[in-house]
C-alpha cells in the first residue's frame, strides 16, 4: 500500500533549519518545504547567524549535559562529510585550546580523535601569555558559505523545496502552510477574473528554526531569546593549517584563530550578550588584532613582517578580506528541543509544532545531532495527534 506522503514546513534556513529539514526529508516519508526570509546564498544579513560563525567543531559542552552527545555525534557526521562527498567544504586540522583557569575534568573533548593533555610545565603551553592549561585534538573547520549550500542543495536534491518568506505568526502556516509564499503561478487559478486562489493546504507540521528570530515570531515569542555578539576579523592567510582558541571564561574573553579549507582564516573574538550593534566596531577590531598577535605571533611568517623579530597591526592590515559581526542565538536555560502543538485557526485541527533553536555559538557544533532529536520529536508528535 502507497501512503501519502505528508507536508513538513520547517521555517529558517540557517545551518538549523537546513540540517533538519534535511533529516526530515530524507526518511522519504515526508514532502518538506522551507519557508526563510534569508537564504544561504543571500548577501551576509545580520539575521542570519550562519553566516557569519568561524566556524570550527570544539564542543564546549560539559560531559553530562545532554547537548554533549549531540555534538559527539555531529562530530563524527562532519568527520564522515569532511572525507568524503563535503570534503571540499572542511578542513581537518591539529587544534590546541589554552585556558588561563583550571578546567573542568574529565574534559568534554577526550573523545577527540588524537586527544591529549597539555601541563602547565608544558613546552605548549608556557609559550601563551595567561595560559594554565591546554587541550590539543584533531577536529574540522567548516567553510560556512560552501557549507550552507551543499546542506541546500543536497536538501534540494531529496526532493525538498525552499521559498522565501517572513512569517509573522506559525498560525499562518498551521492554517495555509507554505501558500502565501508561494510564487503567483502556484497560489491562483490562471482561468476566470478576480483569478481565484488555489486551495491552500495546512502541513502536518511545522518544525520552528528560527534562531534569533524565535524572540519575535508570533505564536513562539520566547523571551528568554537574545543575542549574544560575535565581532570577527577575517584575513587571507591560507599558510595557516592549525586552529587555536585562547579562553579566558572569567573575563568572558575568548582569542581564536580559524583557518578555512579555502584560506580565509577567522580572526576572534568576542562574547557580547545582549549587544546588539549589528556593525563591526573599529576599536575591537584593533582589540581581536592585537590580542591574535601576542597569542598567535605566527600567523604572520617571518618573512611578511616588517619587523622580523615581531609582528605588527601593520603586517596584518594588507591581509585583511572583511569585519564580521553576527548574533549568536542565546537562549536562558539553553537550546530549546522541545514538542509542542497550536490549534489550526478555523478548524479543530491540532498541528504539531517541533521547536529546534538557542544553539547560542554551538549551532554547527550540534546541528546534526539536533536534527535527528527534532525528526524523533516530529515522528512521535504525528503519531499522537493524528
Ligand atoms: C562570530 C561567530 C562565530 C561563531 N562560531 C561558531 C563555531 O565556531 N561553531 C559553531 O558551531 N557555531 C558558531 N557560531 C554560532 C552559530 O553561527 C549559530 O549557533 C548558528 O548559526 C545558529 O543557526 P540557526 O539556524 O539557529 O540560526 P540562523 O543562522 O540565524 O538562521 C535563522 C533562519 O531563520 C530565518 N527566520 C528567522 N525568523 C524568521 C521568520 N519570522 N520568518 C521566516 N524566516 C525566519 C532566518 O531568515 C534564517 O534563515 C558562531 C556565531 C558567531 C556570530
Amino acid at each position: 500500500m502507497v501512503t501519502e506522503k505528508k507536508d513538513i514546513v520547517v521555517l529558517g534556513a540557517g545551518v538549523i533549519g537546513l540540517t533538519t529539514a534535511l533529516k526530515i526529508q530524507e526518511t522519504g516519508r515526508y514532502n518538506v518545504t522551507i519557508i526563510a526570509e534569508i537564504l544561504p546564498s543571500d548577501p551576509k544579513n545580520i539575521k542570519y547567524a550562519s553566516q557569519w560563525a568561524g566556524a570550527h567543531h570544539v564542543s564546549f559542552t560539559k560531559r553530562d549535559h545532554f547537548q554533549h552527545p549531540l555534538d559527539k555525534e555531529t562530530f563524527e557526521e562532519m568527520w564522515r562529510l569532511s572525507q568524503n562527498e563535503a570534503s571540499a567544504c572542511f578542513l581537518q586540522l591539529p587544534q590546541t585550546e589554552f585556558f588561563t583557569g583550571e578546567r573542568e575534568q574529565p574534559s568534554s573533548l577526550e573523545h577527540m580523535p588524537n586527544f591529549r593533555h597539555l601541563t602547565t610545565d608544558s613546552e605548549e603551553v608556557i609559550g601563551i601569555p595567561g595560559a594554565v592549561h591546554g587541550e590539543a585534538f584533531t577536529t574540522v573547520t567548516i567553510d560556512v558559505p560552501s557549507y550552507l549550500n551543499y546542506l541546500l542543495s543536497r536538501f534540494l536534491g531529496s526532493g525538498g523545496r525552499i521559498v522565501r518568506g517572513s512569517v509573522q505568526h506559525i498560525s499562518q502556516i498551521a492554517e495555509s502552510g507554505a501558500h502565501a509564499f508561494l510564487p503567483p503561478a502556484e497560489r491562483f487559478s490562471s482561468d476566470g477574473f478576480p483569478r481565484p486562489q488555489k486551495k491552500p493546504k495546512a502541513p502536518a507540521a511545522i518544525v520552528v528554526c528560527v534562531g534569533l528570530g524565535a524572540r519575535f515570531l508570533g505564536g513562539v515569542e520566547d523571551a528568554d531569546v537574545y543575542p549574544i555578539r560575535g565581532q570577527t576579523v577575517l584575513i587571507n592567510a591560507p599558510w595557516i593549517r592549525w586552529g587555536k582558541t585562547l579562553s579566558n571564561l572569567a573575563a568572558m574573553e575568548w582569542t581564536y584563530v580559524i583557518p578555512r579549507r579555502t584560506g580565509i582564516v577567522i580572526l576572534g573574538g568576542t562574547l557580547e550578550p545582549n549587544d546588539w550593534n549589528a556593525t563591526p566596531r573599529p576599536e575591537t577590531t584593533r582589540d581581536i588584532i592585537e590580542r591574535n598577535l601576542k597569542f598567535a605571533p605566527e600567523i604572520i611568517p617571518a618573512h611578511l613582517r616588517k619587523d622580523a623579530e615581531k609582528p605588527t597591526l601593520d603586517d596584518v592590515l594588507p591581509l585583511v578580506v572583511e569585519e564580521g559581526c553576527g548574533f549568536r542565538p542565546g537562549r536562558k536555560g539553553g537550546l530549546r528541543l522541545q514538542a509542542g502543538s497550536i490549534q489550526a485557526p478555523n478548524t479543530d485541527r491540532t498541528i504539531p509544532v517541533v521547536y529546534n533553536y538557542g544553539h547560542a555559538g554551538a549551532g554547527y557544533i550540534s546541528s546534526f545531532g539536533s536534527a535527528r532529536v527534532s525528526l524523533e520529536l516530529l515522528e512521535k508528535a504525528l503519531q499522537e495527534w493524528s
